[in-house]
């Protein structure tokens, strides 16, 4: 396990006023007492990128690789990378840096840098290009009467509707 005899620092922090890289204070300094819970290594999710994963993770783009650099643009972009701060500031207290690693950095990464699949997919890491949301029929209100989308601890719809009918020849449809 990791301890503090091994020189081992949560992550480099970009110091805004130098150019040169300063090691942020250790996980530990940042537990004030066992009740208190722990103050998070980085203030936002934008700090935690732009000074530790960004400086940490570094990619050659192009092939299967891409990146945008207005991930902000990209809700999927922003929810993943807070979760994976999130769950970092996490890894960092609790000492757990390689399921961190395996289990969430991983995972998410591979999925935003995918060229073939990811949110990215239309951007370059220097343009943006917005995709468009999944596109979404209107779905039959009454389909939603059917039995297969009802609980079944709920009263059976009555099977002389309209509405049960045409969800069951739904249902019960080939195509
Ligand atoms: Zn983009």
């Amino acid at each position: 396990m990791l301890d503090d005899d091994n020189g081992w620092e949560p992550g480099p922090v970009f110091d805004e006023d130098e150019t040169d890289y300063v090691l942020a204070p250790p996980a530990a300094d940042t537990q004030t007492s066992a009740h208190d819970s722990p103050k998070p290594v980085y203030g936002d999710l934008e700090s935690w990128l732009r000074k530790h994963l960004s400086q940490v993770i570094r990619r050659r783009f192009g092939g299967s690789l891409t990146w945008c650099s207005q991930w902000y643009r990209h809700a999927e972009a922003v929810s993943r990378l807070n979760a994976m701060w999130q769950e970092w500031e996490k890894a960092v207290v609790e000492d757990t840096m390689s399921t961190w690693w395996l289990y969430h950095c991983d995972p998410h990464l591979n999925m935003l840098m995918s060229k073939d699949s990811g949110p990215f997919m239309a951007c370059k890491p220097d343009e943006h290009r917005q995709l468009e949301p999944l596109p979404l029929a209107d779905s039959d209100p009454d389909l939603w009467l059917g039995t297969a989308f009802s609980d079944p601890r709920d009263p059976a719809p009555d099977a002389g509707t309209d509405a049960a009918v045409a969800a069951s020849r739904t249902s019960s449809s080939p195509d």
